[in-house]
């Protein structure tokens, strides 16, 4: 069966004991248990729901896995799955990776004794320099946040597999409609599920999906342990948002295309990064491992004069945190996803204070493209 079909028919479109067409919100904590000798499938809600589990099977068909888990954010899924990690090991990290990964990897997981190179990961031989004898996880962005950045995925799995190090994917930005991960060889696909997966800027939540069995056993340890677990009623919106998936990646990433094509002419516009881009340098790489360059890019204008009046005038694009809605969100990495990372550090990896990113939602195109005209020309 096709994505498509998959994302609707994932065995869970008809409810067993009803017949409803839809999964039930299971809002209880804990479940009668009918003999001492046999405990249910079920006993206690952060051990199992099933409306969190339907979501789980569902994210993990997705991205052609075989055990999936739902946490709370997409920071929970994050953070829970560092656990894996102990102190002593070092992790390779892709150097413009999400500013609230960067903080925790850089307060919390440092002081665990855990050590992180960030390194330019579009670079093969980068990573391998990177690579010491206690390195344990190789984790990545492609693209990358907010400078689209495309790191060759099944080239990092490779050289991972070689040195038995564990590969992790951030694959919010591009969804499993354009992007599997696990597919490519990587050992463990991490979501913020509030962006795309949702869709619709009501639900915080994260995922993790592997395909290895004896490592979704540490995982499940670890969520059920540790306990960021996501709650039967975001399980079920989010169960909802996933339904239309391919028509709104498909849709808001036509209107990126049609964005992107627009901002390129525009003399106020200094620089476009976007995968979709055949002058992007990782457009070749980008076109072998994903469907498309998906529906956020990143540009900077001439002054800040100009970067200001974008993010407040705008009247078709929410001035926001946040990605990945039905609604175009136009965001300031400098202040909003990357406002942890000190000003040098920020600044040496190029996110500079004219730099926005915008993420397409399904707005009309050419109202988008209107919009923008009005605030960059008028
Ligand atoms: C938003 C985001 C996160 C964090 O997810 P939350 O759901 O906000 O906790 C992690 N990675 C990327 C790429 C994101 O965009």
């Amino acid at each position: 069966m096709k994505f498509g079909t998959r994302i609707i028919h994932n065995g869970h479109e008809v409810d067993p004991h009803t017949k409803a067409v839809g999964v039930p919100i299971h809002q209880v904590s804990t479940f009668n248990q009918d003999s001492l000798d046999h405990f249910g499938k079920y006993d206690y809600a952060r051990s199992g729901n099933p409306t969190r589990e339907a979501l789980e099977e569902t994210v993990t068909l997705l991205e052609n896995g075989t055990q999936g888990f739902a946490f709370a954010s997409g920071m929970a899924a994050i953070s829970s799955i560092l656990l894996l990690f102990s102190p002593g090991d070092h992790l390779v990290v892709c150097d413009d990776v999400y500013g609230g990964t960067y903080r925790v990897l850089t307060t919390l997981f440092s002081r665990l004794g855990i050590d992180v190179s960030f390194v330019d990961t579009t670079s093969l031989a980068e990573i391998r320099k990177a690579i010491r004898p206690n390195t344990r996880g190789l984790y990545l962005e492609t693209p990358s946040n907010p400078l689209l950045k495309i790191t060759d995925l099944a080239g990092v799995a490779g050289i991972a597999r070689e040195h038995g190090i564990l590969t992790l994917v951030d694959n919010t930005f591009m969804t499993p409609y354009l992007q599997r991960p696990l597919d490519l060889g990587c050992d463990i696909v991490l979501h913020s599920g509030t962006k795309f997966l949702n869709g619709h800027s009501d639900v915080i939540c994260g995922f993790a999906v592997v395909g290895d069995p004896g490592l979704a056993a540490r995982i499940g340890f670890m969520q059920n342990s540790f306990g960021a677990i996501l709650g039967p009623q975001d399980s079920w919106l989010v169960l909802r948002g996933l339904k239309t998936l391919k028509v709104r990646m498909e849709e808001s990433q036509r209107g990126a295309l049609a964005v992107v094509d627009w901002l390129c002419r525009q003399e106020k516009v200094i620089e476009v990064f976007y995968p979709g881009l055949a002058t992007h340098p990782g457009f070749s790489i980008q076109q072998t491992q994903a469907a498309g360059p998906g529906a956020v890019l990143s540009f900077t204008v001439a002054t800040i004069e100009l970067t200001r009046r974008l993010l407040e005038e705008l009247t078709l694009a929410a001035f926001a945190v946040s990605l990945g809605g039905v609604e175009s969100i136009i965001s300031y990495p400098a202040k909003m996803s990357h406002a942890a990372m000190p000003r040098d550090e920020r600044e040496a990896r190029g996110i500079t204070d004219t730099l926005v990113r915008l993420s397409v939602g399904l707005e009309d195109p050419g109202d988008l493209i209107a919009d923008l005209d009005r605030v960059l020309n008028r």
